[in-house]
């Protein structure tokens, strides 16, 4: 299909492909042991093929059935900011770009996305941006707190990049439940191909660790197929992964922006994608594993094939459908037109053309209750799983 011939075939030195028969005794393995040796699994992801695609994805949505159901999660993502102060190589609202048109959504329009949202049946709304200086720590707060306030049933959910840790803290007692902060590549060498030198891998990897440390519900995740990105690297993504635990992981296809540096590298492909989802599923069972609009973009069905391969988040747009086009990350991005309740109905279809239904709930990760309202008697329950 003319569509797929962009796809980056993975550019793999030195490991070997596998067997079938070596293939699903790996994977039977990264079942029963949620880890594979790097080597191993290096070798694993370079024989990505049809027959041990389908291995891993019947494999994985078995388990995530057996964890949290039929039922999938949605979450109301809410594109706050595009300014941002980063000037990542691959994102296409870096600093960088001049040409981007940059906005910020009033305190009063994001509390108009979050009423519209529990309207439609949202539990979770989740803030992200850029990196921008205008949203301040007491910013932030005074935000978090506007939202705590009047939606006391709902999870909220952060993703607005490094802060140091005393910040994480204050929106945590502020009332936010939740970070996404994908680490992008757990390989040093591969972290500098993709970003400039005053971001840092170890001072990400160390927000991490102190969200998690903090309380939040912490989501890690990479690109697939990013550029420079080899077998060998994706090993260390699970490897970090596994290390870090973290609730969440959001991963997605590279998709080139035509005003980045990497306006001419290959996206990143389809099937790599869902066999890696599958992968993360296995490894790590109780994950939220979210069929992200990045998957979406690059297939029709990108997000119910997410599900089919054992995700079981989605994490539609509720942005005013005005400032859409400007959230733009990579050329291309689905639904950039509709109206929230649009997306809203068309998920639930999607969804249930799979044999899913759509969650109303916050959908939080097995692992964590909320104690009651107030944010400072919070505790992660990790413990009781
Ligand atoms: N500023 C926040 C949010 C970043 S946007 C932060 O730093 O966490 C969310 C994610 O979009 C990024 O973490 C990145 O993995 C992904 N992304 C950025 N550019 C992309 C591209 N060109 N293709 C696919 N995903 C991209």
């Amino acid at each position: 299909m003319e569509q797929y011939k962009q796809e980056k075939n993975m550019d793999m030195l030195g490991t070997s492909r596998l067997s079938l028969g070596e293939g699903k005794h790996l994977i039977d393995r990264l079942e029963r042991e949620h880890g594979l040796a790097n080597p191993e699994m290096a070798a694993l992801i370079e024989s990505n093929c049809p027959e041990l695609r389908d291995y891993a994805r019947v494999k994985a949505r078995g388990i995530a059935d057996r964890q949290y159901g039929k039922g999938i999660f949605i979450r109301g993502l809410i594109e706050f900011t595009n300014y941002c102060k980063n000037d990542c190589y691959y994102c296409g609202i870096r600093c960088g770009n001049a040409k981007a048109k940059r906005y910020r959504l009033s305190t009063e329009e994001v509390m108009a996305c979050c009423r519209e949202g529990e309207r439609l049946g949202f539990r979770t709304f989740v803030l992200q941006g850029g990196e921008d200086p205008y949203y301040t720590d007491e910013r932030m707060v005074e935000l978090i707190r506007r939202i705590r306030a009047a939606h006391p049933e709902c999870a909220i959910t952060l993703s607005i990049g490094e802060r140091e840790r005393e910040s994480y803290e204050r929106f945590w007692e502020a009332g936010a439940d939740r970070y996404l902060l994908r680490h992008e590549t757990a390989s040093e060498s591969h972290y500098r191909k993709l970003h400039p030198h005053n971001l840092s891998l170890e001072r990400r990897m160390q927000c991490l660790k102190n969200l998690k440390e903090i309380g939040f519900q912490t989501g890690c995740g990479f690109m697939v197929g990013s550029p420079g990105q080899t077998a060998r690297q994706l090993a260390e993504d699970f490897a970090f992964i596994r290390k870090l635990h973290p609730e969440m992981v959001g991963i997605g296809p590279f998709i080139p922006h035509h005003d980045t540096p990497f306006a001419n590298e290959a996206r990143g492909g389809l099937e790599l994608t869902l066999y890696l989802l599958s992968l993360l599923r296995i490894q790590q069972p109780d994950l939220l594993l979210p069929a992200t609009t990045a998957l979406a973009t690059i297939h029709p069905r990108g997000r119910e094939m997410g599900i089919e391969a054992g995700a079981n988040v989605v994490m539609p747009n509720l942005s005013p459908s005005d400032v859409r086009d400007k959230y733009s990350l990579y050329d291309g991005k689905v639904c950039t037109g509709d109206e929230a309740a649009e997306c809203r109905e068309c998920l639930e279809r999607r969804i249930e053309s799979v044999g899913y239904h759509v969650v109303v709930g916050r959908g939080d990760h097995r692992g964590h209750i909320r104690c009651g309202m107030t944010p400072a008697t919070r505790t992660p329950m990790a413990f009781l799983n």
